[in-house]
This record gives structure tokens, sequence and C-alpha cells, in this order.
């Protein structure tokens, strides 16, 4: 079944193709050593893409990612295409692309690994084996309801208008995949919104309860406001398991989340859309961290938020759980080894390279499939 899935790789700028290249080694790897091969494309994207043709998300990018099971994105973006109308910039293919293959559940994991707890700006004890799930809605709410717009008064004054707005089917289906996730964790979800001060966030917890009770109820739901939730991200991150929120507050908590684990180059991601008859999504995953142009060249970049984002999509778009465990496992080996890329250096430890940790990771996976 596997062999037919189709995969577009989308390097894009910067570090994003230097760790595409890393994960392609390791997509090589599964299809010599573990006989899995994928119908795979490459195509230009981001400031490679508006440099060769004109425009940062190419029609033939896009139909081919319309026509894959799953995308791996690199990064986009650097100081080159700054200057360039907002239509043309870089970044614009990725928002592009979530809206174009209406991908609505944005997944960010944080896992501290315990070789890096020390890395983290908290105690280690607050951190240590923390492993949660921020799951937040990424087409609706403030980001894209109308109206919207600035306005000039006629006293003189300007005015700026945002919509918070989401309906029954938006909250389902998002919470859906909450619900889903932690069915296969820890059983347990705190939904996070404003209930006490925003209708939208009322009806927000009203259709999360609600959905839970008629086809959850064997996951815990606990409800929480946002305030509480980044408060307790930072003091007690363990209770959690998996979190769900609209897009704003998701965007938010999710960085905050993020930072606890002390490396964006450890950060991976999935944008999943709806499942197919299979109970597999399509989604499109990349590292959270962006092109980095301050160490783009200079063979740096730490490559495991782009490997985990591999492992990502293993599990969500090809139903291969085994093989996304086993990259789990050689990363975490590389780390437990001691080897470190300069983001997330510690004294004592060996500095390497990008291609370095790669080959490390193809040694280790070696070792835990053998
Ligand atoms: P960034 O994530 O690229 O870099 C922030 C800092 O973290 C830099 O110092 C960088 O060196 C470091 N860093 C990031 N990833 C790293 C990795 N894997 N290993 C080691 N260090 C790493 O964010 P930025 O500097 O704000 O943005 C740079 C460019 O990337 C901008 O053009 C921005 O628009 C774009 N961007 C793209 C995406 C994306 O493609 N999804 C996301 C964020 C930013």
């Amino acid at each position: 079944m596997a062999a037919n899935r189709k995969l577009l790789i989308l390097p894009g700028d910067g570090i994003g193709a230097e760790v595409m290249r890393q994960v392609m080694r390791i997509i090589e790897w599964l299809d010599t050593r573990r006989g899995v091969g994928f119908d795979i494309e490459e195509a230009l994207v981001g400031g490679a893409a508006y440099d060769a043709v004109g425009t940062p998300l190419p029609e033939k990018t896009l139909e081919a990612a319309l026509a894959s099971d799953a995308v791996l994105f690199g990064a986009v973006g650097g100081p080159k295409w700054d200057g360039l109308e907002f239509s043309l910039r870089p970044e614009r293919a990725l928002l592009a692309l979530r809206k174009e293959l209406e991908l609505y559940a944005n997944l960010r994991p944080t896992v501290v690994y315990e070789a890096l707890a020390d890395a983290s700006t908290l105690k280690r004890e607050v951190v240590e084996g923390l492993d949660m799930m921020i799951v937040r809605e990424l087409t609706g709410g403030i980001y894209f309801g109308e109206p919207r717009g600035i306005e000039t008064l006629p006293d003189g004054q300007r005015r700026g208008v945002n919509t918070e707005v989401y309906t029954t089917s938006e909250i389902h289906r998002v919470a859906r995949v909450a619900f889903e996730l932690a069915r296969k964790r820890r059983g347990l979800v705190h939904s996070v919104e404003k209930a006490n001060v925003l209708e939208s966030s009322e009806l927000w917890r009203e259709e999360v309860q609600a959905l839970r009770d008629a086809e959850y109820s064997d996951v815990e739901l606990r409800h929480m406001y946002a305030d509480n939730a980044a408060m307790q991200l930072v003091r007690e991150p363990k209770q959690f398991d998996v979190i769900v929120a609209g897009n704003l507050f998701g965007d938010i908590l999710s960085d905050c989340a993020g930072m606890l684990t002390g490396s964006l180059g450890m950060l991976p991601s999935a944008s999943l859309g709806k499942a197919g008859s299979d109970g597999l999504c399509r989604g499109l995953y990349e590292p959270v961290h962006g092109s980095a142009p301050d160490i783009a060249g200079k063979d740096s970049a730490n490559p495991l938020a782009a490997v985990l984002s591999l492992s990502m999509l293993l599990r969500y778009s090809f139903g291969m759980a085994d093989e996304a465990a086993l990259i789990e496992r050689a990363v975490e080996n590389v780390l437990n080894g001691g080897l470190r890329t300069s983001d997330i250096m510690q004294p004592g430890k060996a500095r390497v390279s990008t291609s370095v940790m790669g080959d490390a990771l193809m040694r280790q996976l070696d070792k835990v499939a053998a």
C-alpha cells in the first residue's frame, strides 16, 4: 500500500534545503533497508521558486501538492526577497498551500528529550519527560473573520476591526482531531478559550463538550481559560496531554509550549486536512523554524526538527507508526550519544555539523532497525 503513497518534497530556501537533504537520506534508507518506497516528486517553493519562475508558489508546485498524499516542507524566506511586494514574498507560498490543501488542524508536539532537559529555560524537574501536543485550529477564527479592516472615522480617529468567529462544524472537526489523538495517548484533552468574556468561546466550549459527550466519552475533557493555560504551561506543563484551541490562542500557546524544549531546531509540526476513507489525513509537514539566513550555507543547522516532521508524516498521513517510531528512537539515541548541533550545544558535548548529525542518524537507524 505504502508503495503508492505520493510524497511531495519542497526544500525551499536557506537551511530549508540543507535540513531536507538529511531527510532525503532517511527516505532513501526507508526504501533500501525497509522496502518502503514512495512516489516522490520535488518542486520549487518560496524564494527559490520566485528566482526561477517569478512566483513563490508556481502552478506546477500547487498541482503537485494537490495530487500528493503528503507534503514535506523545508522553510522559505530570506533578506534577498524582503523587498518584494507582499503577494510575491516567499512566505505567501506557505499560507496559500495551507489554504488550497484545506489544512485546518495544526499539530505541534512538545517533547523534552531526556538528554536535552537542561536546554530548557525552565528547571529540569518541570520539563523532564514532557510529552504534549497542541492542536491549533488553522483556517478560521479572528485571522480570517469578517468584517475586518482599518477605517477612518468622521472625527479623524482611525478604527481597526477583526472578527473572532467559529461555526459548529469548524469547532467539531478540529476537536475531533484532538480527541482522536488523545485516544492514542493519555486520554486527556484540555480545550482552551475565553468563555468568560467571548461569545465565540462560549460556543466553542459548548460544542467541544457536546462532541465529547456524543462520541468520545472515553476521553477526559477539561476546559481552561487561555490566560490560565499560558500560566499553567510554564508552571506545570506535564499536566497536559492534548490541548485544543482556536487559531489565535493556539498560535500563542504553541510558541510558548515550543520553547519549553529549549530549541527551535528540535520542533516539528503537521498541518492536517480531512481524513480519507482509510482514516489517514492529507497533510503538510514542516519544521517550526524558518530559513535561518544567519546560518544558511554553513552546514550548521539542526536537521532534527525536519527529521521529526518526517516521522509525523509517516505516522499521520502514511499510517506507518513503526517506521515513525524507528526514526524517533534514532533521534533519541543520537542525542544520548552526546552529539549536538550549535543550537543545542551543551558543555562537555560534541559540536557537529548538519551533515555529521545526518551521518550519526543513519548509523543509529541501522542499529535500531537491526
Ligand atoms: P528562523 O526560525 O529562521 O531563525 C531564528 C533563529 O533560530 C536564528 O538565529 C536561526 O539561526 C535559529 N535557527 C532556526 N532554525 C534552526 C535550526 N534548525 N538549527 C539551528 N538554528 C536554527 O526565524 P527568523 O530569523 O525570524 O526568520 C528567517 C526567515 O525565515 C524570514 O524570511 C522568515 O520570514 C522566514 N520564516 C519562514 C518560516 C517557514 O518557512 N515556515 C517560518 C518562520 C520564519
